[in-house]
């Protein structure tokens, strides 16, 4: 009898332990960029990074880029089908092969042997048919991540013990809008992948989805854009709740600067997803700029964190400004056209600016900055977003227009509250060293001070602002 009632106690000893750990245990999504996962050493790194994450208790998803630069080489590749009958992909697949052989997995050797064929056949469609459309593109670099996960699932399996389970996107549930090159994830979805990968987290399975790639409604593959699997990372976070997202690249966090353009740049502790969204929309090159989106919504933690310097603190992105600074980040755009454009009709015009903007929405073409008046606006654009003969024609029926060529924006991530005292700093340090500027905007955002100058000038002047605020 005595015997028995320990025997009880302890069973329900047991079951509020359970209860706490799983109250305690965290949802968490790692993702891991191509260079985090582009050998053997670096692959059982990450092995590492995800086995003390579910030492502490908790249940991560992990979402993989393809391996290395293999997006590269698969685009490359498919470029040069289109004029040569036979090309070769002895370094893609060696990359690959090199690790199915440490796997002794026949079905993962089937698999990529299949895959490898198959990528083939199609670089001999490109040949064939002289073509290389956007759905084309989409469909071969989706055999990068494809790759990755059933490989890297297989290898950890092995080496590590990891009980995981690779899973292409679609297969979780995951939809998108049916655009090439540039889809969105559609938000219907969500309870469906929820449901889908916690039947998995469940049973203390790791699961491992492919980023970046993912299917349409139509069922056509498609990708997200490059360096989507940010944004499949944060998606993923907001489906199932998760409590932070982990994107592990080889830098530690967001950078003051460009660390190519200024040595002396220092790692930014924290930063808020605005300003974030800035930084990405405004030439740091660090994360996808739609991956926010996801991460505000569900109000969760993302965290940028360095595979080649775990111990390093990284960066935080959240809700929470925490920084005194002035300035939290500075990052350039080069070699962008100024264009003014002035109504050729002066006074009154009512509908100038929606017209001009219209002619803009009808041609696709992204603004980056933007000053006006009543009866002239200057724009600016990128070198992705170039005006053809067509816009210009439509542009001058309306207004005298005028390119000015070889400039450059700097944006000064920052708390635009205080500008004032941020602008006058900035002019004080251009005015001494005669660098003249051409166009200022505050974005709208509050978080960006943008200025635009002449290539020439950019990079003296961004290390004369660097210096300024962030060295003493
Ligand atoms: N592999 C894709 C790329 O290189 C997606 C990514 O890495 O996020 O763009
Ligand atoms: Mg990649």
């Amino acid at each position: 009898m005595k015997l028995y009632f320990i025997y009880n106690k302890m069973i329900r000893y047991l079951i509020l332990l359970t209860l706490i750990s799983k109250i305690l245990s965290l949802k968490t999504v790692l993702k891991f960029g191509g260079s985090s996962i582009c050998n053997k050493l670096r692959i059982e790194n990450v092995g590492s990074i995800i086995l003390e994450e579910k030492e502490k208790g908790n249940k991560p998803v992990i979402v993989f880029s393809a391996i290395g630069d293999s997006t590269n080489l698969l685009i490359n590749a498919g470029r040069r089908a289109i004029t040569d009958n036979y090309v070769d992909i002895y370094n893609l697949k060696d990359r690959h092969y090199d690790l199915v052989s440490e796997c002794d997995d026949k079905k993962l050797e089937k698999d990529v042997n299949k895959y490898f064929k198959e990528i083939e056949n199609i670089l001999s469609g490109i040949y064939l048919l002289n073509d290389f459309s956007p759905r084309t593109k989409d469909l071969l670099s989706s055999y990068g991540e494809r790759l990755s996960v059933r490989i890297i699932s297989s290898y950890l399996n092995k080496k590590f013990n990891l009980n995981s389970r690779y899973f292409d996107s679609w297969d979780t549930g995951l939809v998108t809008t049916d655009r090439f090159e540039d889809a969105l994830y559609l938000e219907d979805c969500k309870d469906d992948v929820n449901k889908f990968l916690n039947h998995y987290l469940n049973k203390d399975i790791t699961p491992i989805v492919t980023g970046f790639i993912c299917k349409s409604k139509e069922d056509k593959i498609n990708t997200l854009g490059r360096g989507g699997s940010d944004l499949s990372a944060t998606f993923l976070a907001k489906c199932i709740e998760a409590d932070n997202v982990q994107i592990w690249k080889d830098v530690d966090g967001l950078m003051s600067a460009d660390p190519k353009k200024i040595p002396n740049a220092i790692p930014v502790p924290h930063v808020t997803y605005n300003e974030a969204r800035e930084l990405a929309y405004f030439g740091a090159k660090i994360l996808h700029p739609v991956s926010m989106i996801p991460a505000i919504q569900s109000n969760i933690p993302v965290y940028i964190k360095n595979s080649y310097n775990p111990e390093h603190i990284g960066t935080v992105i959240s809700d929470k400004n925490e920084s005194n600074n002035l300035v939290t980040a500075i990052t350039t755009k080069n070699n962008i056209t100024l264009i003014d454009i002035v109504s050729s009709r002066m006074l009154a015009q009512y509908g100038f600016l929606s017209k001009v903007f219209k002619i803009f929405e009808e041609d696709e073409l992204s603004i980056d900055v933007i000053a006006s008046s009543e009866i002239s606006i200057s724009l600016t654009l990128d070198e992705n977003n170039t005006i053809n003969e067509n816009t210009l024609n439509k542009l001058s029926e309306i207004a005298c227009v005028q390119f000015k060529k070889d400039y450059s924006i700097i944006s000064l991530i920052s708390n635009v509250e205080r500008s004032s005292d941020i602008l006058n700093k900035v002019f004080e340090i251009l005015s001494n060293n005669k660098i003249n500027i051409e166009m200022i905007s505050q974005g709208a955002s509050k978080n960006n001070i943008s200025l635009v100058l002449k290539n020439k000038d950019c990079e003296k002047a961004l290390t004369l602002i660097h210096n300024t605020f962030f060295v003493n």
